[in-house]
C-alpha cells in the first residue's frame, strides 16, 4: 500500500479538516467559517481581477496585499509576510524557525495542525498540559526549548491569555521565536501586534478565512521583526515564488481596505455568540468564555458524542474531538442569528428528551 511513499511520510498522520458536505444541506457550525459573505468590494477587486491578466504571474511578495495590511494595522510592509493561508504561513514558519531535532513547546489542547507540522518537519513536540479552567500554564511554557507556538485566543476552547501572560512567555524564551496564531483575534481578542515593537522573537499570524469571511480564497498574513520576515521569505522562495493567485491578492487587498463592513461583520458575530452564550447557560451547557467565533460547550448530564450524532440527525454539524479531556466538548462556529435560533431550539428538544 505505501509503496513509494518516501520513509519521512510511512507514518505520518495528517491534519483531519472538518468535514465539508457535498451529499445534503446542513446548518455547517463545524469549520469556524464566517456565516456572512466577504465585503462587496472584495468580490468587486476579484471579479475585475478575473480576466486577461491571469496570463500572466502573480506578484510574488504580494506587495498590493502587504501596503493593504501596512496600512490597515500601522505596521512596515517589510515586517509582513503573506501566504496562501494562515496554515501555509505557520508551515513555513515552523521550518524558518525550528530545525530537525529541535523541540517546540505548546499545549495539549490547541490547533491540531502544530503537531503534523512538527512531525513533518522531524521536530519534537514537548506537550504541555494546559491548566484544569483550560487556562494557559505560562511556566511550562517558558525555558529550555528551541520554540513556542500559541494559539490565542486558543482553539478549540476559544479562552484568550492576557497580554502580561504573553509577556512572560516572551520574555521568559529570549533566544527562541514565540509564534502567536491569532486566527480568531477580530472577534473580541486583544492582538499581540502592539508588542512587535519590544520583541524581536515574536511572531503574529493572521488570516482571511474567519473575521474577513474569506476562507475559500486562502490568505493568511505573518507580522513580526524585519529578521524573522525575512526567514519565512527565505523558505517560501525555496519552495514556490507564486503562493499567493492574482484574485486572492488584489481581493485580499480590498478586503482589509474595507473596514467598515469587517467591523460590523465582526460585531455581528460576537452579538450573536453572546446570545446563544446566555440560551446555552439556561439549557444547563456548561460554556468556556470565549473571545472567537466558536464557543466550546458541555453538558451538565448529555454526553456530547451523543448530542453530536443527534444533531447530524437534525442537519446541524458541529465539531467533536475524540480526545481525552475535551470528549465531552462541542466545538459550536458562531452563524447567523437565525441558525444559532434553530441550533438552540434543537439543543432544547435533545435535553428535553434526554
Ligand atoms: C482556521 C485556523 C487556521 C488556518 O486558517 P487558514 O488561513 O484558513 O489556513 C490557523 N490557525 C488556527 C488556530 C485556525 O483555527
Amino acid at each position: 500500500m505505501k509503496k513509494y511513499w518516501s520513509s519521512r511520510i510511512q507514518n505520518l498522520v495528517p491534519y483531519t479538516p472538518g468535514e465539508q458536505p457535498k451529499d445534503r444541506k446542513f446548518i455547517k457550525l463545524n469549520t469556524n467559517e464566517n456565516p456572512y459573505p466577504p465585503s462587496p468590494k472584495a468580490l468587486e477587486a476579484i471579479h475585475k481581477e478575473a480576466g486577461e491578466s491571469l496570463r500572466l504571474y502573480s506578484d510574488p511578495e504580494g506587495v498590493a496585499l502587504r501596503k493593504a495590511l501596512s496600512k490597515a494595522y500601522g505596521i512596515s510592509e517589510k515586517q509582513i509576510f503573506v501566504g496562501n493561508g494562515s496554515d501555509e504561513v505557520l508551515a513555513f514558519a515552523f521550518q524558518a524557525y525550528f530545525g530537525v531535532g529541535d523541540t517546540i513547546v505548546f499545549p495539549d489542547i490547541t490547533y491540531s495542525f502544530y503537531p503534523v507540522y512538527a512531525e513533518m518537519f522531524g521536530i519534537n513536540c514537548e506537550i504541555v498540559p494546559l491548566n484544569d479552567d483550560f487556562t494557559m500554564p505560562i511556566d511550562k511554557l517558558i525555558g529550555n526549548n528551541n520554540g513556542v507556538v500559541i494559539t490565542n485566543p486558543n482553539a478549540p476552547t476559544g479562552i484568550e491569555m492576557s497580554q502580561q501572560d504573553l509577556r512572560r512567555v516572551l520574555e521568559g524564551n529570549p533566544d527562541v521565536v514565540v509564534i502567536v496564531d491569532e486566527a480568531y483575534v477580530d472577534f473580541g481578542g486583544t492582538s499581540a501586534l502592539p508588542l512587535l515593537e519590544e520583541y524581536p522573537n515574536l511572531l503574529v499570524v493572521q488570516t482571511m478565512s474567519k473575521s474577513r469571511s474569506l476562507a475559500g480564497l486562502r490568505v493568511g498574513y505573518a507580522f513580526g521583526s524585519e529578521n524573522l520576515i525575512q526567514a519565512i521569505n527565505c523558505v517560501k522562495n525555496s519552495i514556490n515564488s507564486y503562493t499567493l493567485d492574482r484574485l486572492a491578492i488584489v481581493g485580499g487587498a480590498a478586503a482589509v481596505g474595507d473596514q467598515e463592513y469587517f467591523e460590523k461583520t465582526c460585531s455581528m458575530v460576537m452579538e450573536t455568540r453572546e446570545r446563544t452564550v446566555q440560551r446555552l447557560k439556561e439549557l444547563g451547557f456548561q460554556v468556556l468564555p470565549s473571545k472567537s467565533n466558536f464557543i466550546f460547550i458541555s453538558h451538565e448530564f448529555v454526553p456530547a458524542k451523543k448530542l453530536f450524532a443527534q444533531l447530524r440527525e437534525e442537519g446541524i454539524l458541529v465539531r467533536y474531538f475524540d480526545k481525552p479531556r475535551i470528549n465531552n466538548f462541542l466545538r459550536v462556529s458562531i452563524g447567523t442569528e437565525e441558525d444559532m435560533a434553530t441550533f438552540c431550539d434543537v439543543m432544547e428538544k435533545l435535553v428535553r428528551q434526554s
